[in-house]
């Protein structure tokens, strides 16, 4: 509910198209403009369209994702390693530690904009039109 009461309309957003732009690390709403202004710093709006993306609230999501996909393919990997040959277990320091920043380098942007993204798509936060300021926790 907006100030005044009224309920704003919200039409169904397509949320694989909107997947697709955040994964691109593209505007969700048009797909052209870009969401992010630096590395992950996510423009205020759309250069675009003009589509207010500052009331994304991806927080600690996008790590918390990546940790969890780098920890589990470096750590399968080191089992599969341990268990299929014989080699010093220092070596493992090597490449899973170039491997993990890498990686995590790799996956933090695109999965910070599909969480954004997913955001926009499903009118969460403030990009409901009938977000009311006074109720968010
Ligand atoms: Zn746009």
């Amino acid at each position: 509910m907006t100030i005044d009461n009224t309920i704003v309309a919200k039409p169904k957003r397509d949320l694989w198209a909107a997947f697709k732009n955040g994964i691109r690390g593209k505007c969700p709403k048009c797909g052209k403009g870009s969401l992010f202004k630096g590395y992950l710093r996510v423009n205020d709006s759309c250069p675009h369209c003009s589509e207010a993306l500052h009331h994304h609230r991806a927080d600690d999501a996008p790590p918390y994702i990546t940790m969890a996909i780098v920890g589990h393919v470096i750590v399968g990997t080191i089992f599969h390693i341990e268990t299929s040959y014989e080699i010093d277990p220092i070596l493992h320091i090597y490449w899973s530690l170039p491997a993990m920043l890498i990686l995590s380098l790799v996956l933090l942007r695109p999965i910070k904009g599909i969480i954004i993204a997913m955001q926009w798509a499903n009118y969460l936060h403030g990009f409901d039109p009938n977000f009311d300021p006074k109720n968010d926790h």
